[in-house]
């Protein structure tokens, strides 16, 4: 006898359930992974620091492109992404990893959310100019 469309998702589902109890499928990916990473290590970073170079671009860009929003400074050594509300230590806390990888997880985020406003990119200048003088940058209060 035929077995219908339902029973049929059933029998799958149920199957699959058993596959990740027994937890094979999980524990081969890892030793997969493992492997993987173990042939080539360089390979392997240099396409994760390409990774996160793509994310970073994605942000900067989003973000308004890679000119300081300020002093229109272009100089990619000197741009930092900035927290309009001043409150980035404190924001980067409630993230996982901390100083750089806080960042990472941050620009992560935001790319999940479709980029929120309170962000904006800004030279190492300007962004220490702001911080001293509560937020905003003491360019901006000579204008
Ligand atoms: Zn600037
Ligand atoms: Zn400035």
């Amino acid at each position: 006898m035929a077995i219908t469309e339902q029973e049929r998702l059933l029998r799958a589902k149920a199957s699959s359930l058993r596959y990740r109890r027994t937890n094979k499928g999980r524990l081969n990916r890892l030793k997969n992974m493992a492997a993987y990473r173990l042939r080539d290590v360089a390979a392997y970073n240099a396409k994760a620091a390409a990774h996160i170079h793509k994310l970073k671009d994605d942000v900067f860009r989003a973000y308004g492109g890679w000119v300081c929003a300020c002093c229109k400074e272009t100089e990619k050594s000197f741009l930092t992404f900035g927290h309009m509300l001043n409150n980035g230590a404190a924001e980067r806390r409630n993230l996982p990893g901390r100083g750089r990888n806080g960042n990472i997880a941050l620009w992560r985020r935001l790319r999940r959310e479709g980029y929120p406003p309170g962000y904006r990119i800004e030279c190492y200048n300007c962004n220490c100019g702001s911080f001293r003088n509560g937020g905003i940058c003491p360019h901006e209060r000579i204008a």
